[in-house]
């Protein structure tokens, strides 16, 4: 058996990779050719377009059947469909599975055979129906031919000039060891507390952190279906909480069949009435906003988490996603574009999906009426402001009252924590109660526009 990475860059329609996806990518197949060589096998991998690797491959072996797990994003469906064709007219064998999702994106139909466009009937629908297959255990020997390989350093993944992914390094561990540790440590600690600390950005572990372990396929969410129910089952989770950490991953489900269904999420307004909207193009607003300097210490401190580990708190991101496209008026696929950019979990599916709900466009969305507020939201989720002082580190000795409003310090307050704002600290790019109302006046020219 040949075991084979395609590292497809040049197929058309395929997106880039950001960066930091790169570099997960690059120590994720690191360690997976390590745990296939301990037992035997060697992961091949080639640079090229999928279907001329795999016509050398065939050609190499004289390989008769071809297995991979589907994608679902259009142009990897397109490759993957025309790829099946040309094998099959060639009388090879090819069967394809879900690895990367509960069900797949065309099961779970509404009683008008219709996808559902509402997340709470889809949820209610998948939980009732769906039980998780047994896990399989890994095979304990594999072998095959040895055959010509790209090392992975040639692939161009990991950062230089500058290396930028130290933070990275320290904050993750990919691969499938690094998934199930990640899952045990969740089980073990904070799913009983899920439904409450799933908001607070301020507490270590108050969420699972699997999502780029799922993204890359390290643990399937299957995997992490039957380990809860399991637990529930057996009454070491409480129920409750247990069904809100599972109805999180059926958020990811949902957002593949809107992709699946709606392949230009990623680029396209959902609703189409949003294409009609004055959006606002301001280089300055983005630049500060994706430097984590707009003046607003609870965005700040997410777009500085971002930038140092690849990763945002949900919580945070929607604060920050909600702060581009409503006080800044900027497009969504702005920030869509530069969390794709910079999360090592950033999905095609979830990403695109989620950006549009923030923005309002997209299916079940967010009303466009609500623009979070990032003055609250930062005192009600990061009450005491350890998530801010850790990554705002500028801000640590503002006292907790005006730690999320750091222009109502009086002077003296500034000058004892050592602040001089527009200077250590930006003063806010907008001001909180006109920026909102320009977006409101906005949005409301779409009704009209109508
Ligand atoms: P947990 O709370 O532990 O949830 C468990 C799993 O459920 C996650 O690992 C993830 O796979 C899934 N999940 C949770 N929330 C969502 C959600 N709202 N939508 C879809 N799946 C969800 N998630 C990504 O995986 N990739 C992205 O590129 C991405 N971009 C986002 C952009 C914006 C603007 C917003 C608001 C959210 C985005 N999310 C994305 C969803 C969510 O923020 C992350 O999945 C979550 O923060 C990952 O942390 P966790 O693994 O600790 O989540």
């Amino acid at each position: 058996m040949v075991l084979l990475y395609i590292h497809d860059e040049v197929s058309p329609g395929l997106r880039a990779r950001g960066g930091a996806s790169k570099w997960w990518l690059g120590k994720s197949l690191a360690e997976h050719a390590r745990q296939i060589e301990y037992t035997g096998g060697r992961l091949t991998i080639r640079a090229g377009g999928a279907e001329e690797v795999l016509i050398d491959i065939i050609a190499e072996t004289g390989a008769t059947s071809v297995f991979w797990n589907r994608r679902y994003g259009s142009a990897e469906r397109t490759i993957d469909t025309d790829l099946k064709a040309m094998l099959r007219k060639g009388e090879m064998n090819v069967s394809t599975f879900n690895g990367r999702l509960l069900t797949e994106p065309w099961d779970i139909t509404t009683g008008a055979s219709t996808p559902y466009k509402v997340f709470t009937p889809y949820w209610k629908a998948l939980k009732s129906t769906y039980r998780a297959p047994p896990v399989l255990a890994a095979p304990k020997a594999l072998s095959g031919p040895v055959l010509k390989s790209q090392a992975i350093e040639s692939l161009g993944l990991q950062p230089t000039n500058p290396d930028w992914s130290g933070g990275l390094e320290a904050t993750w561990h990919p691969g499938e060891a690094g998934a199930i540790e990640r899952l045990w440590e969740f089980l073990e600690g904070s799913i009983n507390t899920y439904a409450q600390d799933r908001n607070r950005p301020d507490l270590e572990g108050g969420t699972s952190r699997l999502s780029p372990h799922l993204h890359f396929g390290e643990i399937s969410p299957a995997q992490v279906w039957r380990a809860v129910q399991h637990g529930i089952s057996a009454g070491k989770f409480d129920e409750s909480n247990a069904m809100t950490f599972l109805s999180e991953l059926v958020w990811r489900e949902f957002s593949y069949v809107l992709l699946y269904y709606n392949p230009d999420l990623a680029t396209e307004n959902y609703n189409s009435d949003f294409d009609l909207l004055p959006w606002r193009a301001d280089c300055d607003a983005v630049k500060s906003w994706r430097a984590g300097q707009t003046g607003y210490p609870i965005v700040d401190a997410g777009m500085r988490q971002l930038w140092h580990t690849g990763y945002m708190h949900n919580r945070v991101r929607m604060i920050v996603a909600s702060f581009l496209t409503k006080h800044l008026l900027q497009q969504w696929q702005v920030g869509e574009d530069w969390f794709w950019d910079t999360l090592v979990d950033a999905d095609p599916a979830a990403n695109a999906a989620s950006w549009q709900w923030t923005a309002g466009s997209g299916a079940d969305a967010a009303p466009y009426f609500r623009v979070f507020n990032p003055i609250t939201q930062g005192q009600k989720f990061d009450p005491h402001g350890t998530y801010v002082r850790r990554w705002c580190p500028e801000l640590s000795f503002l006292p907790d009252k005006v730690l999320h409003t750091p222009w109502e310090a009086d002077s003296d307050t500034l000058k004892e924590a050592g602040i001089t704002l527009g200077t250590t600290y930006p003063k806010p790019i907008v001001d909180h109660a006109t920026a909102r109302q320009r977006a409101l006046d906005a949005y409301d020219t779409l009704k009209e526009k109508r």
